[in-house]
C-alpha cells in the first residue's frame, strides 16, 4: 500500500483526540487497585461492552482457582478478537488492568481520571491504561477506516501484572490464547516511551532463605542458637563477597536505566524471631501491648530478589547463592538453613529484526519522523508469560508514557503521546496483519 494512502487513517486518528482521552479518564475510574484485585470485573466488562459494539467477539476468561481468585475478588480477564477478511496474521494487543495503590503525596483525586495541560492524571494513567486506550482507539480506527483488513486484531485486558500475572497472562498462555496459530505477533502497551521499543528484560530469581536455630531463654543466649544471627552471617557474604561479583557483570543489552545493566540483589524482606509487634508504652510506663516474651530465635526467614542479565544462567545464578550457604554450612557451628524458590524467569530478547519490531520502528519513524531507541527493562513484566508458556517469540513493549512515573503520586499521561502512539500501533497491526 503507497504510504499516502494510510494519510486518512493518521487523520482519524487525530480525530480521535478527545476520545482516546475521553477513554483513558474513564478507565482511570475504575480503581482496579491490586493487591487485593478491586473492580477487576467491572473494568473486564466495561472494555469487553465498548468492543462487541464494534464487531470483537469478546470472551471473559476467570481464573478460576488461580492466585488471588475468589468470588469477592474474581480474577477477570476479557479477551476481543476481530476477524479480518481474509487469511493473514493475528496481532494482539495485551494490557494489564490493574493499577498498584495511590499511595500518598497525591495533589490530584487518584481515580478522577482529571485533565490538566494537555495531561490525563490518576492511578494507572501511564502505567497502563493510557496504552490500553490507545490500542482500543488503534484497533477501532482500522476497522473504521474500510481498510481491508487480513488476519485478525485482538485486544486483551488482564488482570494482576503487578503481582506477577499469573491469573492474568500466565493463565491464558497455558491455555493457548498467547500462543500460535491463534496469535502471531503480541503489543505490550507498557509506558516506556512513544519512541521507545522495549525488546525484553533480565532474569529473575526469587528465593526464600531460612536459618535456623534453637530456641532458649533471652536472658541466657549461651544456651541456645540464634537464627538471626546465622542470617546476619549470610547476609554479610552476600554484602562482601557477591555484591562486588555482581557489579562486575555488565550485560550487552540496552536495559534503561544503565544503572541496571548490571547484575543485582535485593533483599526483599527479612523476619527473624518473634511476629512482629508494635511496643509502646503508656504515661504511667506500663506496656500498652503484649510484651515481647524472651527468647532466642530459633528461625529467621529473607527473601532474595536477584535480578540477572542474558550473560548468565538461572543455573549460575542459582548455584551462586546455594555455595555460600553450604560454604557458611561447613564452616560456621550450628548454621542450617533451608532454600525455597518462589519465581525465576529467565531474561527475554526479541530480536531486533523481528517482524514485531520492524513493524513498530518503521510506524515510529513515519509518524514521529525519527528513529526509534530500543530498550530492555530492568524487571520483568507479562512477556515472561507469552515467551516461556506461549512459546511466542515476537512480542515487544511498546507504549506512551514516562515509566518513571509509574506507581507514582500525581501519575499523569500526555494526550499527544496517546495519540501519537495510537497511530503507531494502528500502523504496525496494519503491516503485521498482512495489509501494509
Ligand atoms: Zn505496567
Amino acid at each position: 500500500m503507497p504510504t499516502s494512502d494510510l494519510d486518512p487513517l493518521l487523520a482519524r486518528i487525530d480525530a480521535k483526540r478527545d476520545e482516546v482521552t475521553a477513554l483513558t479518564q474513564d478507565l482511570v475510574r475504575i480503581p482496579t487497585i491490586n493487591p487485593p484485585g478491586d473492580a477487576y470485573e467491572a473494568c473486564a466488562r466495561f472494555l469487553g461492552e465498548r468492543l462487541a459494539k464494534r464487531g470483537f467477539k469478546v470472551e471473559y476468561v476467570r481464573a478460576t482457582g488461580g492466585p488471588g481468585d475468589s468470588d469477592k475478588y474474581p480474577r477477570t480477564n476479557v479477551v476481543a478478537r476481530y476477524e479480518g477478511t481474509s487469511k493473514g496474521e493475528c496481532v494482539h494487543f495485551n494490557s494489564h488492568i490493574d493499577v498498584v495503590e495511590a499511595g500518598s503525596g497525591w495533589t490530584l483525586e487518584p481515580f478522577g481520571g482529571e485533565v490538566k495541560d494537555g495531561k490525563v492524571y490518576g492511578r494507572g494513567s501511564c502505567d497502563m491504561k493510557g496504552g490500553l486506550a490507545s490500542s482500543v482507539i488503534a484497533c477501532e480506527a482500522l476497522i473504521e477506516s474500510g481498510i481491508a483488513l487480513p488476519g485478525a486484531l485482538e485486544i486483551s485486558g488482564t488482570v494482576d501484572e503487578e503481582s506477577g500475572g499469573f491469573s492474568g497472562v500466565g493463565y491464558l498462555a497455558e491455555r493457548g490464547y498467547f500462543s500460535k496459530p491463534r496469535v502471531h505477533h503480541v503489543i505490550i502497551p507498557e509506558p516506556l516511551g512513544v519512541d521507545r521499543i522495549c525488546l525484553g528484560h533480565r532474569g529473575v530469581y526469587w528465593a526464600e532463605v531460612e536459618t535456623k536455630g534453637r530456641i532458649a531463654h533471652g536472658s541466657m543466649p549461651f544456651l541456645g542458637d540464634s537464627a538471626i544471627n546465622h542470617m546476619s552471617a549470610f547476609i554479610h557474604l552476600l554484602e562482601t563477597q557477591l555484591a562486588p561479583k555482581l557489579a562486575q557483570r555488565h550485560t550487552r543489552e540496552p536495559v534503561e536505566p544503565p544503572g541496571a545493566r548490571v547484575s543485582t540483589l535485593n533483599i526483599n524482606s527479612i523476619h527473624g524471631g518473634q511476629l512482629e509487634q508494635r511496643y509502646a508504652v503508656d504515661a504511667r510506663g506500663w506496656p500498652t501491648a503484649d510484651l515481647p516474651a524472651p527468647t532466642v530465635a530459633h528461625s529467621c526467614r529473607t527473601v532474595l530478589d536477584r535480578r540477572f542479565i542474558a550473560e548468565e544462567s538461572l543455573d549460575e545464578v542459582k548455584r551462586e547463592i546455594l555455595d555460600m550457604l553450604q560454604e557458611l554450612q561447613r564452616t560456621r557451628p550450628g548454621f542450617d538453613f533451608h532454600i525455597k524458590e518462589i519465581m525465576s524467569f529467565v531474561p527475554t530478547a526479541t530480536p531486533q529484526d523481528a517482524p514485531v519490531v520492524d513493524a513498530t520502528a518503521r510506524a515510529i519513524a513515519r509518524v514521529l519522523g525519527r528513529e526509534p531507541s530500543y530498550i530492555s527493562s530492568p524487571g520483568t513484566y507479562d512477556q515472561k508469560h507469552i515467551v516461556r508458556t506461549g512459546k511466542l517469540q515476537d512480542c515487544i513493549a511498546y507504549g506512551p508514557g514516562i515509566l518513571d512515573l509509574a506507581h507514582q503520586p500525581d501519575e499523569y499521561v500526555g494526550i499527544q503521546e496517546l495519540v501519537d502512539s495510537a497511530k503507531i500501533m494502528a500502523l504496525a497491526a496494519l503491516k503485521l496483519c498482512g495489509a501494509a
